[in-house]
């Protein structure tokens, strides 16, 4: 019998929540945090010293020596550093560990190092964390010891955001403004805010650690930079929902736990649709919290993964030719006093108000759509968008069947008088129709689909931070409530123009609908036609920030100033040509180190076999062929590698970010492609013996 798991008393252990605040604190003092947690402003420096003290005493207790301000660089991951409670001992000696309200609002790393995208040369070295109070703060436990983590915002001196939580925090602020607006006209008196919800669910491949440690590759960028294709790849759909294996099941058992420990409610595990492709799913909460916990999530997965003998990936393509992972995001907005404005609801009122609320989230699909394609790009996902899995670069949105018809009903008449399929829901109005509940229908094609009361959001990419694709949801949803608030607040007859409306924005934004196959070619023509974007890489979306479009957006809600957009930008191409610098260079090592001197010496195997044979009066032709073969490719490659060596060089002469990050997109990763091809060619010809690393094959099928 294995050990009782006591999910309960184990779930939120390490973390520091409003329960043992409210326990630890003083009445006053809790309620303070309270208000500031729901309404925003800022913590009274004296309620500072007593949290602080209440939050250093509880991590000692729990073996915690130091604590951090934790935060989300435009690295795409977390940054820590640690300072020990420790403080000057007394004349006697002693010391008392100590923590100020001081030190847990506002923190000073040295963070000179991290992508600032100019902001920081231009204005102000220093970088700024300041706690963000929404997001409760968590004992981490390695061989470090254990480390109190206090999730912040970073940003500069002057406030420019240097991360990605504070614009999100900015965006969350935004759309709930805009959306209590339009709930305020329809009656709702009680909400005092609208909160956005997401439910990241989380792919990644397990692969056996020794067997990484042999493959430069995954270890330097994180993804197989050669590697012929295994006999068996997933054409037989065994491994989805496929029995989980003990060694695989061992590891989601312990992930699960430690998620758990931090009150992350992982909920749904599986195997996915590729061989050692895994998938975990919590359940959704507050954008911003959703966000942090994704990033434990991950950090997690890596940490357990390594105790269990295997190392995990969560590149979007670490593998060619079998499906790369991404990472669905589930997005919605509820208001706090429980009405979620993506489900239809029960009352008529409702209908319409969610009838509203699906046009304006069309509308600003459609006319963001090339943001919301930014939004999920990063160096990886250029593997995965548009490459025949996962969805297509081009934006649309599924509204399943009955929605559908709602809309075009709309559209062609001005009223839509019957919904079909059973369970209606009445709206009351005749012009409008009657939904039915739990209409939804699947499509996994479709890069954002609507699934019953939310919207999933399919594009994101596997090792990306979910912050910007929420930021720029929440920016354009905020945007088109605002639009429709300022009609809508103005009109005489309110009924008559809602309706209006409606169908002005469903009619006005049809074309983002679409809900047959989007891995189809015929779809890349129809959208064209459409006249939807279609943005084939991240280096072609970057300039989608710095649009007139784009600025007036983020800054019109004060998420993005356009320098801090501008700022951005250039940090993504940097990010782009650094992250295929890397992957070029490990090339070429491995081509030069590994790979051509292990083909050259079983070319002399086999010359060597070939004069054996034909010493002792036989036919050696195979072996001669076999020779020609390799001796062909060997030279294949050898040309391949110096082209690539060559374009490599010339790349230092470049000095623009933006023209840096094309060339490197158009003419490294072409003679990347053109190296990989002949290898790949060989490792097919030649003993598998003498292949220097690990194969897909037993990557993939021997976790
Ligand atoms: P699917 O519908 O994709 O098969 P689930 O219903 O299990 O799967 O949901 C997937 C993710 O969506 C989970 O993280 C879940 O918590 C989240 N989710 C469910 N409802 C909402 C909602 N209203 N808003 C945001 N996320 C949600
Ligand atoms: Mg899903």
């Amino acid at each position: 019998m294995s050990e009782l798991l006591n999910v309960e008393d184990i779930f939120a252990s390490k973390v520091f929540t409003l329960g043992k605040m409210k326990e630890r604190l003083p009445k006053g003092v809790f309620k303070e945090v309270k208000k500031v947690m729901e309404q925003g402003g800022e913590l009274s420096l004296a309620a500072a010293d007593v949290v602080a003290k209440a939050m250093k005493d509880w991590a000692v207790e729990n073996g915690a020596t130091h604590y951090t301000h934790w935060f989300q660089p435009l690295t795409g991951i977390t940054a820590e550093k640690h300072d020990a409670f420790v403080t000057h001992p007394d004349a006697e000696g002693r010391m008392l560990m100590e923590f100020s309200g001081k030190e847990l609002i506002k923190g000073e790393p040295d963070a000179s190092s991290f992508p600032s995208g100019g902001l920081r040369a231009t204005f102000e070295a220093r970088g700024y964390t300041a706690w963000d109070i929404t997001s409760p703060a968590f004992l981490k436990e390695d061989a470090t010891g254990v480390i109190l983590c206090i999730p912040t915002a970073f940003c500069s001196y002057k406030g420019e955001a240097l991360d990605k939580k504070t614009p999100l925090l900015r965006s969350m602020e935004a759309v709930s403004q805009q959306a209590l607006r339009i709930v305020r006209l329809f009656g709702n008196t009680e909400a005092t805010k609208v909160v956005a919800s997401v439910g990241p669910e989380q792919e990644y491949f397990l692969v056996d650690r020794q067997k990484y440690l042999q493959r430069k590759d995954l270890i330097f960028a994180g993804r197989t930079l050669f590697g012929a294709p295994a006999p068996k790849g997933q054409e037989l759909e065994d491994h989805y929902f496929g029995t989980i294996r003990e060694r695989i099941g061992a590891y989601m058992k312990d992930l699960n736990v430690e998620l758990w420990k931090l009150g992350v409610t992982a909920k749904t595990q599986h195997n996915e649709v590729a061989p050692a492709q895994h998938e975990l799913a919590p359940i959704y909460e507050t954008a911003n919290i959703a966000v942090d916990h994704n990033q434990l999530v991950m950090e997690t997965m890596k940490k357990v993964a390594g105790r269990h003998g295997m190392t995990c990936l969560l590149h979007e393509k670490p593998f060619a030719g079998v499906n790369g992972s991404g990472k669905h995001n589930n997005w919605s907005l509820g208001t706090d006093n429980g009405v979620n404005l993506l489900d239809p609801g029960d009352t008529p009122n409702e209908n319409i108000q969610f009838l509203l609320v699906l046009a304006c989230i069309l509308k600003a699909v459609d006319t963001h759509a090339d943001l919301l394609r930014q939004s999920a790009s990063d160096v990886g996902n250029d593997h995965r968008l548009g490459a025949n899995e996962a969805p297509p670069a081009i934006i649309s949105v599924f509204l399943g069947e009955q929605l559908e018809d709602v809309v075009k009903q709309l559209v062609e008449t001005g009223q839509a008088e019957h919904s079909i399929q059973g369970g209606k829901l009445m709206t009351g109005v005749s012009t409008l129709p009657d939904l039915v509940k739990d209409a939804t229908d699947r499509n996994r094609t479709s890069p954002f689909a609507f699934t019953g009361n939310k919207f999933e959001f399919r594009m994101v990419g596997s090792a990306d931070s979910i912050a910007s694709p929420n930021t720029t949801l929440n920016a354009i949803v905020a945007e088109a409530f605002c639009e429709a608030a300022d009609v809508l607040e103005k009109a005489e007859n309110f009924d008559a123009a809602v309706h209006d409306l409606i169908k002005e924005y469903l009619t006005e934004h049809q074309r983002i609908i679409f809900n047959g196959n989007g891995y189809a070619e015929e779809w890349v023509k129809e959208a064209e036609r459409r006249g939807l974007p279609n943005i084939k890489s991240m280096v072609e979306a970057v300039e989608t920030l710095t649009t007139d479009k784009a600025i007036a957006l983020f800054e019109k809600f004060g998420i993005f100033t356009k320098a801090e957009l501008e700022s951005r930008a250039e940090v993504l191409y940097e990010t782009y040509s650094k992250t295929i610098n890397i992957e070029a260079l490990t090339m070429l090592d491995m081509a030069k180190k590994e790979i051509l001197p292990a083909v050259i010496r079983y070319t002399k195997t086999v010359a060597d076999t070939v004069l054996a044979v034909k010493e002792a009066g036989a036919d050696a032709s195979v072996q001669e062929d076999l020779l020609k073969a390799v001796s062909g490719k060997l030279a294949e490659a050898r040309a391949a590698l110096l082209k690539l060596e060559e374009v490599e060089n010339a790349a230092g002469s470049i000095e623009s970010q933006k023209e840096l990050a094309f060339y490197y997109k158009d003419v490294v990763r072409k003679a990347m492609d053109e190296l990989r091809a002949p290898v790949d060619a060989l490792e097919m010809l030649v003993d598998k013996k003498v292949w220097p690393f690990p194969t897909y094959g037993d990557l993939i099928f021997e976790v």
